[in-house]
């Protein structure tokens, strides 16, 4: 273990800006805390923690982040809280530990939680701070490297199988090649120790030779050789041994075996700078006879982590296919340490001022998800994916992606159209939200169901996700054609009265296939829907009475056919075909009591005007399109509230306004909306709807309004 003193000098060493007296403190405070607690292997369990900033020291990380590691079990498994920590060590150190506390509670979600690639995109999205999750790496490797303390083999397979679902992936993304072969390695031994003792032999053979000098080094020294010869010869060359893992990933990728060299060593130059890399490949590309199938620039074009390189393969000394991979010291450096690794270049060229350190991890962030390369890791998807996202959990503890800004009808639809549809609430984190909730990410998301239930129009305003909308969507219009269904059958059923013929569902049914309609609901909704006449219907059963005078003058009368009476928002209307969607005008406002006229209205159902709406006057060459509507009086009392519109002109004085909605409140009607249409300097011209129970009531408030101070006018508006 890591003495004390060490590592303070050793962070020290790269960071200047360490303090000491805090370290010093944070490694203290970690020992007594963790007191007497002992790991599985018999050791104190503080040289866990001490261990992981060891590993975090060796990433070069800022003093910050090593103190955290310090402190990173303090929280869960100490009696330790997060009060004390914020006073002992501060801010940033705490919110670092609490992230790391928080990931490690992720990972008692059950096994269905965690579902690949959405879990990982979830524990990236939850470390906002990147160093978060970089302790949380160094906290896995140091558990892996300890794992075979753990007695239970259950225990040590599923945490193998997680670090290899989860942590190696996650190391990948952010680019620490380093962490991630040896977490995939160690957890590759666990869960397949056969496989893995087989290709660690074979690789033994492949490397060994008769001579004195091992096939690896005669290619090392043959390649300096060339390169030295060509100019280059301060560049280093060494072989580096695949791992086993990744040897075994490639088999069973290609379900071929490995024979060659190329398949267990690849031979590294490192170089100063871009241009040396090129010159290099040329050197080698010279002397060796290159297979270009397999040669990759993923200098002029990164990986999506960030990883640069030049791949080829070449046949080598004595025939040999190896595998030469070129790059400068910094990319390498990168490549091994990924995000790590800026910050410790940004320290070392001294450019890392207060409050730019992290501009580094801003800026691979965007390269990251400004790169287009989804071929190269198929599973990674783009960072931008997961910031886009929000991830919840069932109360099973299944994870549903959704888009940023996804409510509960949103995550209900994801979980299953029938949820979706019968959703009438939600609880999230087992406390009740409203339906246009937005979740955030690690919400727990509980649906209320009823069977009653159906998709709400208003839904569509807040929803989110393509899914929900279609479903709503799909409801809403099936139920609107409903509606077409039940109007266009009473029209059609008017014209067969107007003509004195007896209307018959069989006469109906022989004419289905002249107009291509499966079924007779869907000819009545064509018709209420206004895209077939009705008359024309009525003429392909009676095609006698086509050449018959057309009767559209003679004045239809609907109140003996249509004696239902229609509630719409708690309003009874006379004189309306049940099932028939009723609409108020907007341009008139009629309220109860008004005398009001119903215009058919394409696409629409049917809309009640005001007698006197101006509006009305472009119907007057349609007269069948009207329909007399009454309000039926003996429920009237019952009715709902409903809007009028009133025009109002006041004084700019102070205090007319108030004067005035105080009048209307007085008379206990409510202001829907208010609009200043116009303003002189001491007139101001509003439009006011207030909802009101009838028409006296509206009359009694507009009474009321002409008779306040300040109220110059006051009348009803009808029409646009
Ligand atoms: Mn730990």
């Amino acid at each position: 273990m890591i003495r004390q003193y060490q590592l303070v000098e050793q962070v020290r060493a790269y960071d200047p800006s360490t303090d000491e007296d805090a370290l010093n403190k944070a490694f203290v405070y970690t020992v007594k805390m963790h007191g007497s607690q002992k790991r599985a292997s018999g050791d104190p369990y503080f040289s866990h923690p001490v261990e992981v900033a060891g590993i975090l020291a060796g990433m070069k990380l800022d003093w910050k982040t090593i103190a955290a590691g310090l402190l990173h079990d303090t929280l869960e498994d100490t009696l330790a809280t997060h009060d004390e920590l914020e006073k002992q060590f501060g801010k940033d150190i705490t919110r670092l530990v609490d992230g790391v506390t928080k990931l490690s509670q992720l990972e008692v979600q059950g096994a269905a939680a965690k579902q690949g690639e959405n879990f990982r995109k979830l524990v990236l999205a939850m470390s906002e701070d990147i160093r978060v999750l970089l302790i949380k790496l160094a906290d896995r490797m140091h558990n892996m490297r300890t794992l075979h303390f753990i007695k239970d083999p259950e225990k040590r397979q599923r945490i193998a199988r997680e670090t290899l679902e989860l942590y190696a992936p996650l190391a990948e993304r952010i680019g620490i090649s380093r962490i991630k072969e040896e977490l995939q390695d160690i957890a590759f031994g666990e869960l397949y120790p056969d496989v893995h003792d087989s290709i660690t032999k074979r690789m033994a053979t492949l490397k060994e030779d008769n001579e004195n000098i091992s096939i690896v080094d005669r290619v090392i020294n043959d390649v300096k050789e060339k390169l030295t010869e060509g100019g280059l010869p301060d560049a280093d060359v060494y072989g580096r041994e695949k791992r086993p893992y990744s040897i075994w990933r490639k088999m069973e990728r290609l379900h071929v075996g490995f024979e060659a060299l190329a398949d267990i060593v690849a031979f590294r130059v490192l170089v100063e700078n871009i241009e040396q890399c090129y010159q290099a490949l040329g050197i080698i590309h010279g002397a060796y006879r290159a297979v270009p199938e397999l040669f990759d620039d993923y200098i002029s074009n990164p990986k999506p982590n960030g990883y640069r390189s030049l791949h080829t393969t070449v046949i080598g000394p004595e025939k040999r296919r190896i595998e030469i991979q070129i790059r400068t010291h910094e990319m390498h450096e990168i490549n091994e340490m990924g995000v790590a690794a800026h910050w410790a270049y940004k320290q070392q060229t001294g450019a890392a001022k207060e409050g730019e350190q992290y501009r580094w991890l801003r800026q691979l962030l965007e390269i990251l998800e400004n790169s287009q390369q989804p071929e190269e890791f198929l599973e990674h998807t783009k960072l931008e994916l997961f910031q886009d996202q929000v991830f919840c959990f069932t109360p099973k503890g299944e994870l549903v992606a959704l888009p940023r800004g996804g409510t509960p009808v949103d995550f209900a639809y994801a979980v299953h159209s029938r949820v979706g549809d019968s959703t009438v609430g939600a609880k999230v984190n087992s406390r009740m939200v409203p339906l246009n909730h937005v979740l955030k990410n690690g919400d727990q998301v509980e649906i209320m169901r009823s069977k009653k239930q159906a998709p709400s129009p208003t839904w569509e305003r807040f929803v989110v996700t393509g899914k929900a909308r279609a479903h709503i969507r799909k409801y809403l219009r099936q139920q609107q054609r409903d509606e077409y269904s039940s109007l266009g059958k009473a029209m059609l059923q008017k014209v067969f009265e107007s003509e004195g013929a007896t209307f018959t569902e069989k006469g109906i049914h022989g004419i289905l296939k002249k107009f291509k309609s499966p079924a007779d609901d869907d000819l009545y909704a064509r018709i209420g829907a206004g895209s077939l006449p009705a008359r024309e219907v009525f003429y392909a059963i009676f095609p006698g009475l086509k050449d018959k005078k057309p009767v559209e003058s003679e004045p239809v009368s609907v109140n003996k056919a249509s004696k239902g009476v229609a509630k719409i928002s708690g309003i009874p209307i006379r004189g309306l075909i049940p099932g028939m969607a009723l609409h108020l005008a907007r341009c008139c406002h009629p309220v109860v009591g008004d005398r009001i006229v119903g215009i058919i209205t394409t696409g629409k159902g049917v809309t009640a005007h005001t007698i006197d709406c101006e509006t009305l006057e472009s119907f007057a060459d349609m007269p069948e399109r009207w329909l007399d509507l009454s309000w039926d009086s003996d429920s009237v009392a019952a009715a709902e509230v409903q809007t009028g519109r009133l025009s109002v002109q006041i004084s700019q004085a102070t205090g007319a306004l108030s004067a005035l909605t105080t009048t209307i409140a007085k008379h206990d009607a409510s202001i829907v909306n208010l609009k200043v249409v116009g303003r002189t300097p001491d007139v101001m011209d509003l439009l006011l709807d207030i909802q009101v129970k009838d028409l006296r009531h509206l009359t009694n408030i507009m009474a009321a309004i002409r008779a306040t101070e300040h109220v110059f006018g006051v009348e009803r508006v009808k029409g646009k």
